[in-house]
């Protein structure tokens, strides 16, 4: 038998014309409809999703839900599904952003195509007709999944919309969850909305908020803040291209956004890009690929804290390398000039002008018209404003684990210290109790789960161990209400049988 690889297509194989950012053609919505009446069926086979078992509770006549999932990309969608599927319905999704805007892919995501495998199942729960194969092949036929080299953002972007549609999750969009305060055993949300703004109870909470939803992005101390707008930007946010044209740009980073960023830039029309790299040699070896599949996926949890760390020590100085068809868009712009084993020292505001000091004792100077900043994000618990009730009091790997000195790396010991489901842990005895009812799905989870809470490939693990997690304790808080009611649970199964006994005094 012949298994499909799980590895990117090799680099023969890459078409050199796919580089629009969108999927040219409509979807085919007669066999888009065949496949949404494919997906009813194998629900139906399946049994899903079962009924809601978790009793309904409310809070001073206000209904309480019993999780509400903060954030619609594909974690939030991972973790609503498995939820549902689980039994626990009763659940709320909650996105800042407007449909088709969830997540970076149409809107900050400058690359081509996503990196990843176009082979990759997605949030499918294990069910075909919801993989994103299943979901291609039917907007756009055989021929052109067989065609496609790697997945277009839009793609990816339209089959996340048509998984929200097709398993009717709960999502109200345009709605930003501003603060997340203890309720006495519950949790309660303060939600921004057009209209104004609400509060919504829950008794556990999901932050499926991204990439940089524990922490934010990074602005190095070197480059001064008062460059922005005008002259500089953050990588991951948006940026008005057009206004860059004819201009000189200057990058800080040597990751895939900052290569991304340089080539849209000239494809638009700037002037040159110049990108400054503190390394002298680009990471080579993707171990996150290496490290892909299940092993890892369900094993990372289960080392012990030391070896875990050792695992998190050794992945971070590997470090993701770009990926290649990321470097060759850039290497075919003949304005893009990249310089290794360049550090920024300083860069500041200077006749309309930013002005860059480079290498370690910032001894050399250059000027470019705009700056862009592409160093990432940052995980700090500290700054996620949704969090700030709680921060103080959330364990970070700094407070429950001290590595030896040759493994003791500063950025990830501020990762926070999760549970097996997800779940924030307390830092001391004077956390409120509410604090371990928050679970934290997004890049914040790395250290502690591995990659599945913040790549593709893991996604549908991440979901399902958040899912079960939040499902024993909702049975564990909820178990003499459960057992009172399968006490109550009397249907006769003999009846009709010469066996049948008639019950007579409540009991059986
Ligand atoms: C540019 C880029 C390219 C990437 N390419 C790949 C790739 O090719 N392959 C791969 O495996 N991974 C890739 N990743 C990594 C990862 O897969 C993505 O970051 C992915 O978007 C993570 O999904 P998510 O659901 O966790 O977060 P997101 O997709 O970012 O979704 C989070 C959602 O939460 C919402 N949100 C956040 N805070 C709040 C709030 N307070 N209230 C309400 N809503 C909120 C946001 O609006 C957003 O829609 C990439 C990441 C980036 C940034």
């Amino acid at each position: 038998m012949i298994f499909a690889s799980q590895q990117s297509p090799s680099h023969d194989s890459e078409p050199m014309n796919q580089t629009t950012r969108i999927a040219s053609t409509a979807p085919d919505q007669a066999r888009l409809q065949a496949l949404e009446a494919q997906v009813a069926r194998d629900l139906e086979l399946l049994n899903l999703p079962p009924r809601n078992w978790v009793p309904a509770i409310e809070r001073d006549g206000v209904a309480v839900r019993d999780v509400v999932v903060i954030g619609a990309g594909m974690n939030g969608i991972a973790a609503a599904g498995a939820l549902i599927f689980k039994g626990i319905g009763n659940i709320a999704m909650l996105d800042a952003n407007p449909p088709g805007q969830e997540g970076p892919w149409c809107t900050t995501a400058r690359m081509d195509t996503l990196r990843s495998p176009k082979t990759l199942p997605g949030p499918c729960f294990g069910i075909p007709s919801l993989t994103f194969r299943a979901w291609y092949e039917a907007s756009f036929g055989t021929e052109a999944w067989e065609g496609l080299y790697k997945i277009f953002n839009r793609s990816w972007q339209d089959y996340l919309g048509w998984l929200q549609r097709v398993l009717a999750l709960p999502l109200t969009h345009e709605a930003r969850v501003t603060r997340i305060s203890p309720a006495q055993g519950l949790l309660r949300l303060t939600v921004e909305r057009p209209e104004g703004v609400q509060t919504l109870l829950a008794r556990r909470v999901v932050m499926a908020t991204g990439r940089a939803g524990a922490g934010g992005l990074d602005l190095p101390g070197f480059v001064d803040p008062m460059l922005f707008p005008d002259l500089a930007a953050l990588a991951p946010l948006p940026i008005d291209f057009a206004r860059l044209k004819g201009r000189s740009i200057g990058l800080i980073g040597g990751g895939a956004s900052a290569f991304d960023n340089a080539a849209m830039a000239l494809e638009q029309g700037a002037a040159r890009a110049d990108m400054y790299v503190r390394r002298s040699v680009l990471p080579q070896i993707n171990k996150g690929r290496g490290s892909s599949g299940p092993a890892y996926y369900f094993g990372w949890e289960a080392l012990p804290v030391e070896e875990r760390w050792n695992l998190v020590a050794y992945m971070y100085d590997a470090q993701a390398p770009v990926p290649h068809e990321t470097v060759k868009r850039a290497l075919r712009q003949p304005d893009f000039h990249i310089h290794l084993g360049t550090p920024t020292h300083s860069a500041r505001r200077e006749g309309g002008q930013v002005v860059l000091r480079l290498g370690n004792d910032g001894a050399r100077e250059v000027r470019h018209d705009f700056l862009i900043v592409g160093t990432g994000f940052v995980v700090n618990l500290d700054r996620v404003a949704e969090l700030a009730e709680f921060a103080q009091h959330i364990a970070r790997w700094q407070d429950r684990y001290t590595p030896p000195p040759e493994l003791r790396r500063p950025d990830m010991a501020a990762f926070p210290f999760l549970g097996p489901g997800f779940e924030l842990l307390p830092r001391d005895g004077s956390a409120p109790p509410e604090l371990g009812l928050i679970h934290l799905m997004n890049y914040g989870a790395h250290a502690s789960h591995g990659g599945i809470a913040s790549d593709i490939p893991g996604v549908a693990v991440a979901g399902d161990r958040v899912a079960t997690a939040v499902l024993r304790h909702l049975f564990l808080d909820e178990a003499g209400a459960l057992r009172r009611e399968l006490e109550a649970f009397d249907e006769p199964e003999l009846e009709g049988t010469p066996f049948f006994v008639p019950r007579d005094d409540g009991e059986f």
